[in-house]
């Protein structure tokens, strides 16, 4: 495979995916360098109902697909792979990858976030066994059993309206007394009789044999513990960014986002990062894509 390129992308999401079609269709060599399934955070959203131009909502995954096919359609090629870290030469740089390195004279990074863990007692061991950090992929696995969603924003209230349709009981777990999710959302889930909430309240245990049997509780005002019998648990707490290989080359923010002007540029000229990587995002499908196509035009201009 070619190791040569005028700009390499590294994230397949929607930003990923938006500056790949742009830096194709400006004629630039672009290889898009993704470790997964193409589309990113979408892929686990069974309906994404606010991306403009669906007016009734798509799969996540099939807007991924359609997100790639347009930009491979102008020539973007794309490659199944990690990237571990980036070498700064003077003109170019090396982006390492587990699958070998690759050569770009600008670079776009675009590899988006993970869902945040809980860090508690039995979230490992019981991962793929009642716990699980997706509920568009693990939702089926729970017919007529009660389960419970960690989280009180958009991704966790959405997570529990689809498990209604599995569960025998969903009960939303908050640590504080107010949802962050959107309106719209929780009003859909407060008209949702399945749905139950369980606010000031975290988890600090997860039990079982083989799989998940309950959880302990704490109530975060009185401090009154108790346990609730569910066979899973869905966390969803927030996304942490995944920088852990630009730590050294980048500078970061505090919670480990990458710093950017409005052009999408990092300090480091020719590397530019776009969508939920970085500081400020507003982390929605349609933002991260303006900000793939905001990175691969100043990436032409740079290149130019
Ligand atoms: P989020 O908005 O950051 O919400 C994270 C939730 O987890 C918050 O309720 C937070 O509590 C809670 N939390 C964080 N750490 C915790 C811990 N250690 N223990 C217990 N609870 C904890 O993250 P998100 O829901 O994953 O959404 C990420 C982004 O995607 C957001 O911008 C969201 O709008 C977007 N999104 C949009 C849609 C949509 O349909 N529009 C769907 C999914 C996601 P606090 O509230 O107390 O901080």
């Amino acid at each position: 495979m070619n190791k040569g390129y005028e700009v390499i992308i590294i994230g397949g999401g929607p930003a990923g995916l938006t500056a790949g079609l742009y830096t194709s269709r400006a004629r630039l060599n672009s290889l898009l360098i993704e470790k997964g399934l193409v589309g990113g955070q979408i892929v686990n959203a069974e309906r994404v109902d606010n991306y403009p131009g669906f007016p009734e909502g798509i799969s996540g995954f099939e807007l991924g697909q359609l997100m790639h096919q347009q930009a491979t359609k102008y020539g973007l090629k794309t490659i199944i792979a990690e990237a571990t870290g980036i070498e700064l030469g003077e003109e170019q740089k090396e982006i390492k990858t587990t699958e070998g390195n690759f050569i770009a004279k600008a670079v776009i990074i675009a590899s988006g976030s993970e869902r945040r863990k809980l860090g508690i007692p039995g979230e490992e061991k019981f991962t793929g066994k009642g716990v699980s950090y997706c509920a568009t992929c693990d939702a089926a696995f729970f017919r007529e059993v009660p389960v419970a969603v960690v989280g009180g924003g958009d991704a966790a209230i959405t997570e529990a309206l689809h498990l209604a349709k599995f569960a025998s009981k969903v009960i939303v777990i908050h640590r504080r007394d107010q949802l962050r999710a959107s309106r719209i959302i929780q009003e859909k889930a407060f008209a949702e009789p399945k749905i139950q909430f369980l606010l000031d309240s975290i988890v600090d245990e997860i039990e079982g044999e083989d799989v998940v049997k309950r959880i302990k509780l704490r109530q975060m005002k009185t401090g009154e513990k108790s346990a609730l019998n569910v066979a899973g648990i869905f966390i969803s707490i927030g996304l942490k960014p995944n920088t852990d290989y630009l730590k050294g080359i980048l500078p970061l923010d505090p919670a480990g986002h990458i710093i950017t002007n409005d052009k999408m540029e990092t300090e480091i000229p020719g590397i530019f990062a776009a969508g939920d990587i970085r500081q400020n995002s507003a982390r929605q499908a349609i933002t991260a894509a303006g900000d793939g196509a905001t990175a691969a035009i100043y990436a032409q201009k740079f290149l130019a």
